[in-house]
């Protein structure tokens, strides 16, 4: 089987040319000419020697997943459809803001965490994305707005200037993937995005919080969505195994080695559910604990989620006994209305192997 080195890390690559009897700057050549200059063939990358290209050829490719669906909401928000595999899609959105454009991308086909608000989670799972399938979407997204296909475009503004994990699936679950994929991003001879603007959302896995700090630390969102375990229990099921105790705990370790001096606590807004002065007060002793700053993201609903969005007032509130306090808090703009891009509304095309699409669900997450 060929190897696909849109996957590969600087090591990874160094690794692969070594294997060929060749020398490591071959990897950082091949490097800039596949993620930089968005080179989709070897025969493209011509101060390679024609030997050289050959050997890659028959050994090697550049594969990124195939784009089966791109849509654009009114907001310019963007949204591609990746065929991964016979039986599974993923989805990436790009949103244009300004003077910034972000990524959202995808780590997984499904979730196994199964939060009672996400649509991603109701799909169930098949598998874990390759760093190939992970960095692909970047380096498509980089295709499709143009950017690679200018000579020399290389510089400011970039299109795509922050990549965000907060599409589908668990990041922390299949670091193995993710961490070459990040790697990628930061690289000066991949994406050469700072780490600060590359961030990493985790519902709360503490033994990947702690390996991704140790192997390649960039911005941490971490989704809290609740003050105290017995609500969080309910909406994030993982926090039976890793409770807010150890999660701060956790939170702490990474901001020893993490790029920013805060962590990011993604706060979904379900209208009855989190969403009180009471709650929101119970929030600052969390944030007592851990330098943060709150970012609320009104519920983006989806068929069957069982849950409402908070309204305007009720957000401003609990976002004003935050600011009280001293917090900073952000309210996230709902984007991508129309083509289903929404934070929790990806489903992409899931083959579940969980089963949970076929069990009835909510019945036992209802407040
Ligand atoms: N699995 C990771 C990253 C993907 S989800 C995580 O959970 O952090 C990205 C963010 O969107 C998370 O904060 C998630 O809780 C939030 N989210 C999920 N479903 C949502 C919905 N229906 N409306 C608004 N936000 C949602
Ligand atoms: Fe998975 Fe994140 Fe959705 Fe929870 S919110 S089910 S962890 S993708």
């Amino acid at each position: 089987m060929r190897s696909n080195l849109l996957g590969l890390d600087a090591q990874g690559m160094e690794r692969f040319f070594a294997g060929l009897g060749e020398k490591p700057f071959r990897a950082r050549q091949v490097l800039k000419w596949i993620h930089r200059r968005g080179a989709a063939d070897f025969a493209a990358m011509t101060d390679i020697a024609k030997d050289l290209r050959a050997k890659l050829e028959a050994s090697a490719a550049i594969e990124p997943p195939a784009v089966v669906g791109d849509g654009t909401a009114q907001d310019g928000t963007r949204k591609w459809l990746l065929k991964v595999d016979g039986a599974n899609a993923v989805e990436a959105v790009f949103i244009p803001e300004e003077g910034r454009g972000t990524l959202c991308v995808s780590s997984q086909a499904g979730c196994t965490l199964d939060c009672a608000f996400c649509s991603t989670g109701k799909q169930g799972f098949n598998r874990n994305l390759s760093a190939a399938e992970i960095v692909g979407q970047l380096w498509l997204a980089n295709r499709a707005l143009g950017f690679h296909d200018k000579p020399g475009a290389w510089g400011e503004p970039r299109p795509v200037s922050n990549v965000v994990f907060m599409g589908m699936g668990e990041p922390m679950l299949n670091l193995d993937a993710v961490i070459p994929a990040a790697r990628l991003m930061i690289d000066d001879n991949g994406y050469g995005l700072s780490r600060r603007r590359v961030t990493v959302s985790t519902s709360g896995v503490v033994p990947g919080m702690d390996r991704l700090a140790a192997e390649c630390p960039v911005a941490l969102a971490v989704s809290l969505h609740a003050p105290n375990d017995e609500l969080r229990d309910r909406l994030v099921p993982i926090n039976r195994r890793y409770p807010i105790r150890e999660l701060l705990a956790a939170c702490n370790r990474y901001l020893e080695r993490a790029p920013r001096d805060f962590i990011t606590f993604e706060y979904v807004m379900l209208d009855g559910v989190n969403d009180s002065e009471g709650h929101a007060k119970e929030l600052l002793g969390i944030a007592a604990e851990v330098r943060c700053k709150f970012n609320l993201i009104p519920f983006n609903s989806f068929p069957a989620s069982g849950f409402r969005r908070s309204g305007a007032d009720r957000i401003r509130r609990f976002a004003s006994v935050l600011q009280s306090a001293g917090l900073t808090v952000t309210t996230r703009k709902t984007r991508g209305d129309g083509i289903d891009a929404a934070c929790g509304q990806l489903a992409g095309d899931v083959a579940d192997r969980t089963r949970r699409t076929q069990v009835v669900p909510l019945t036992e997450l209802r407040a």
